[in-house]
């Protein structure tokens, strides 16, 4: 395996009022990931970096496998992955990833969800609790789903295709009356590079047979945890597929991963 060529740490500033009225930075958890999106619209679907190694940064995230073989769903310390013909497989640490986020997520604010909301719905009310768009927003979401609609990228073969061509081939899943949890970020537009500056969720049911990436739903009751989060790491693939690609975010494409929501 190749060494990794380069660590990008990036710290945001945030500025917080201190009961004296004195600014300070608090130091706190660290956004970590790998690679970018504009590599994986790209094509860029092999990476260097292993489960394991990605486990060590933090117990909570999302991102896909090498050859696109799937969603990733990490949740509680556990790695899943969702295939596209529906199944949900444990995986293992020696794994490989070209694209993944991971944070150790404790919540900053819980809210109780006693409404039945659309994805579209939901979306509006957390856009309303975002005090810092310019930081970074991570969700997790428990609840009752009455319906939902999930997808799982397919195994790419080489050479591969870009992702708005890999897409094509997804599969689609419709449940309804499903338990689970939606994980995801939300990042600032100014980072639309490196990675989505939408809602982006995954989810994995209670009874861990059934996820993927998600593009529609509707809850019923649940729990809102978010995390706004200042420090974000961000290491970069050093391989030829990397190297060799051209990046640059194409944002129309973008609309394929924010599924209904544009
Ligand atoms: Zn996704």
């Amino acid at each position: 395996m190749r060494s990794i060529l380069l660590i990008v740490l990036i710290y945001l500033s945030c500025f917080c009022n201190s009961t004296q009225g004195q600014k300070r930075d608090i130091p706190g958890p660290k956004i970590f990931q790998y690679s970018t999106l504009s590599a994986l619209l790209e094509g860029v679907y092999d990476g260097n970096l292993t489960i394991g190694e990605l486990r060590k940064h933090g117990d909570f995230g999302m991102g896909t496998f090498n050859a696109l073989n799937g969603e990733m769903i990490l949740l509680d310390g556990k790695c899943y992955q969702a295939t596209s013909d529906g199944k949900i497989l444990t995986v293992k640490d020696s794994t490989h990833t070209p694209f993944a986020v991971a944070l150790n997520f404790s919540p900053d604010t819980i809210i109780k969800l006693n409404r039945r909301l659309s994805m579209i719905e939901l979306d509006k009310y957390l856009d309303r609790l975002i005090t810092k768009p310019n930081l970074i927003s991570a969700y997790r979401i428990r609840g009752s789903f009455d319906s939902i609609s999930i997808r799982s990228v397919p195994k790419q073969e080489k050479p591969y295709k870009r992702l708005i061509e890999a897409y094509k081939k997804q599969g689609v899943f419709n449940f309804t009356k499903l338990e689970g949890t939606l994980l995801g970020f939300k990042f600032p537009s100014y980072l639309k590079e490196v990675n989505l500056d939408n809602y982006h969720f995954h989810f994995l049911s209670n009874d861990k047979t059934k996820g993927g990436h998600i593009l529609n739903y509707t809850i019923s009751i649940g729990e809102i945890e978010i995390k706004t989060v200042q420090n974000y790491e961000l290491q970069l693939p050093d391989n030829a597929e990397f190297n060799g690609t051209k990046l640059e975010n194409k944002k129309k494409e973008l609309q394929l991963i924010e599924g209904s929501r544009k």
